[in-house]
């Protein structure tokens, strides 16, 4: 996949943005005291720019929200599409919005009543950021697909990461996981199988499956990928 590299002072922005969550470890079992409302959590995991889970906190505005990334350069990208969203809907002069999306470091003011932020870190790192119980749902959205046999393990639907999920989920809790690539599904089929956990629902052809399509907001990959023609899959499970 094509990855943004080296966006000089990305790091910066990150650490002096309200939207981003600096020593994340210090919320853990806390998560609703950042938030206006104390209200269930979602979390997307490897959210990349971020539109996915902007689009479900504005769907959604009773729930919470927190997009995980690992990369500086990508989370860069999210906190200037957040910024720019935030000056549309506060009614800012167009021009300003196209100066900042352009990269012009004038930077305004998170909404008090936002619901959703951004952490940059590893998935590995779950349990150390949240507690047991704490959230109410998990996105993964297009993750890498890791094709080689030797890298199954950094699968973000493997065996490994599943059992890190079932100890922050609440009781109830989904996880949510989409992908174009079939193989990739089929091992997330069988890992979820293995785990014993429940699967509640899957399609190999989403935006053909007039129940499971019902509300569903694209993701960056599922609009550049469905737009060349490759079938979105999706299944819904819990532990
Ligand atoms: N979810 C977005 C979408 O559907 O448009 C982006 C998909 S992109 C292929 C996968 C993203 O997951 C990348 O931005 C990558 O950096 C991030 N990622 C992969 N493994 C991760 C991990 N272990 N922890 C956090 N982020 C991860």
């Amino acid at each position: 996949m094509s990855r943004l590299r080296n966006i000089p002072g990305s790091a910066e922005v990150i650490q002096a943005s309200e939207y981003c969550i600096q020593d994340p470890e210090r919320c853990r079992g806390r998560w609703q005291e950042i938030f206006q409302k104390k209200q269930p959590l979602f979390i997307e995991i490897g959210m990349g720019k971020g539109h996915f889970l902007m689009d479900m906190a504005e769907a959604f505005p009773e729930r919470n929200y927190i997009g995980i990334e690992r990369y500086d350069s990508v989370l860069f990208r999210a906190v200037q599409k957040a910024e720019v969203r935030a000056m549309i809907r506060s009614g800012s002069d167009p021009d300003k919005v196209h100066v900042l999306s352009a990269g012009v470091q004038e930077r305004p003011e998170m909404p008090a009543d936002c619901n959703f932020r951004f952490l940059r870190m590893d998935a590995q790192q779950l349990p150390q950021v949240f507690a047991e119980h704490e959230v109410d749902g998990i996105y993964l959205n297009f993750s890498d697909p890791w094709p080689k046999e030797r890298h199954a393990g950094r699968r973000l639907t493997s065996a490994n990461f599943l059992k890190l999920y079932e100890k922050i989920m609440a009781e109830g809790a989904k996880l949510e996981f989409k992908t174009d690539n079939r193989p990739l599904f089929e091992f997330s089929l069988e890992e979820i199988k293995n785990q014993g956990w429940e699967l509640l629902q899957y399609t190999f052809d989403l935006h053909h499956d007039t129940s499971m399509n019902q509300g569903n907001i694209m993701t960056e990959y599922e609009k550049k990928f469905s737009a060349r023609g490759n079938r979105i899959c999706k299944l819904i499970a819990r532990p």
